[in-house]
């Protein structure tokens, strides 16, 4: 299978669409023996991609997130530029089903010759499925894609992981700001490096309102010696407006900000994710669940301290480790 996985590796590197295909099903599955090839493969495309530039998407469902990574992801790849999208959809992670980076709803894309489309891996926990799309990025990359979008529906916890897989994010935003801002949890906002009003057509001065609304809020949440200050542009995926200015601004960031530093800081921290999964995980296995519920339980009814409580299972832990 070695050799099958070196093949694997070499059709990706020379952008074959169908291997890259593949590699992906790979890394989603779940099947111990494939995550072991899964990581073989990742070892042999190490330091194989060229510069790219990672974008996270999000906004409220309905805000236009597909029509504007249609837009943009079109306008991109006409310059030549290879453009892959792919999604982190939690509810996909609940349901098993992903509406998220469906193709049919991004038509012009999907049959577009610099475009590839994967919608988010569905089963799994949130966390898990962030693991997935991290690998996908990586093999996208190594597969020569320049470009890579990644949608989240911005309701909740899926845009701290992809704010954290990706070198900038967006926040996409309609003109009745006031309204919007309100349903935008301020969580969210701060992730923001570049924050889109959609859909200016429908009321282009109401776009005017929001964006100046908007610019106000972000000065108030920015931090002074942010090395970024987040923008407020205004667009219409619908009509294209916009979109360059947006792509502009991208640019400006990536010039702005050292992209390989804050990548270097992600994948540390990525990295501490995996291994405090990976090390609770260990510890309920060896501890046993019901130990570890009755400790809980001993600090509920005030027994124990909460401190008392994780020093009596950590003493017991040793003891069974070092048996
Ligand atoms: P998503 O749920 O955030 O992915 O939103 P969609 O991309 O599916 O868009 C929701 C609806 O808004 C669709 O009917 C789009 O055609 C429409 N839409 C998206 N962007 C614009 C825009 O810039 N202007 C107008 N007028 N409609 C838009």
């Amino acid at each position: 299978m070695t050799t099958g996985i070196a093949e694997l590796a070499d059709a990706l590197l020379a952008g074959q669409r169908r291997a890259l295909a593949k590699a992906i099903t790979l890394a989603e599955s779940t099947r111990p023996e494939h995550e072991g090839q899964a990581q073989h493969l990742l070892t042999l495309l190490q330091g194989r991609a060229g510069k790219t530039i990672r974008v996270g998407l999000t906004g409220v469902p309905g805000v236009g997130k597909s029509t504007f990574i249609e837009a943009l992801g079109v306008h991109l790849a006409d310059q030549g530029q290879r453009v892959a999208v792919l999604a982190v959809d939690p509810s996909s992670a609940r349901t098993g089903g992903s509406i998220m980076g469906d193709k049919t709803r991004m038509p012009r894309l999907t049959v577009h010759p610099n475009a590839f489309i994967r919608p988010s891996p569905s089963g799994g926990t949130l966390g898990g499925v962030a693991r997935r799309t991290r690998e996908t990025m990586l093999l996208c990359e190594a597969a020569g894609y320049d470009v890579l979008l990644v949608e989240t529906v911005g309701v909740g916890q899926s845009e701290t992981h992809v704010a954290g897989m990706t070198d900038l994010f967006v926040l996409l935003t309609l003109p009745n700001a006031g309204d919007e801002l309100q349903g935008i949890k301020r969580g969210i906002m701060e992730l923001a490096d570049i924050c889109v009003v959609n859909k200016a057509d429908t009321n282009p001065q109401a776009a005017v309102r929001a964006q100046t609304e908007l610019r106000t809020a972000l000065t108030l949440l920015t931090p002074h010696d942010a090395p970024w200050r987040p923008v407020a542009l205004k667009a219409s995926a619908l009509t294209g407006e916009g979109i360059p200015e947006l792509w502009a601004k991208v640019q400006q960031y990536a010039a702005h900000v050292d992209l390989n530093a804050k990548r270097y800081q992600q994948t540390a921290g990525w990295f501490d994710e995996l291994l405090r999964e990976a090390a609770w995980r260990e510890f309920q296995r060896q501890t046993g669940t019901e130990v570890i519920h009755r400790a809980r339980q001993a600090v509920q009814s005030g027994d124990l301290t909460a401190v008392q409580g994780v020093e009596k299972l950590l003493a017991s832990h040793r003891e069974t480790a070092s048996v």
